[in-house]
């Protein structure tokens, strides 16, 4: 299986914002409390800010008190990837979006039932789409 998106940095930096481009390219991560998404409770699904595939529906978003957007399971298996990330001198798991690789933020262990997870994401790489009201 690969039919992951591949593109140069020039390229993702036409399509993205510099904030976007920092966190969702180069694995950076924005300052808490000061994402688009950290507090939000709108309906719909989070896509990757990339390539628009969906990572996150917002029935799985709590609120961590991290001043980050936090997930406690991605919206399907699959469609978010993790890698240890040693970087920092910390060990710990990055979780990228399975298609094009972007940088989405971190997993720990301390997220709240069923899973257990807490998906720390960054408001940067991901693209809400609301849900259309009725
Ligand atoms: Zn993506």
């Amino acid at each position: 299986m690969d039919d992951k998106i591949k593109k140069t940095d020039q390229e993702w930096q036409k399509q993205l914002s510099p904030e976007q481009f920092q966190v969702a390219r180069k694995a950076g991560t924005e300052r808490a409390f000061t994402g688009k998404y950290w507090n939000t409770k709108d309906k719909g699904v989070y896509a990757c800010v990339c390539c628009g595939q969906p990572l996150f529906s917002s029935d799985t978003k709590f609120d961590s008190g991290t001043g980050w957007p936090s997930f406690y399971q991605p919206l399907e298996e699959g469609a978010v990837a993790t890698e240890t990330d040693n970087s920092y001198g910390m060990v710990r798991t990055e979780a990228r979006c399975a298609k094009c690789d972007a940088h989405l933020g971190h997993v720990f262990e301390d997220g709240p039932d069923p899973t257990g997870l807490r998906f720390c994401m960054n408001s940067a790489s991901l693209d809400l789409k609301p849900t259309e009201k009725k």
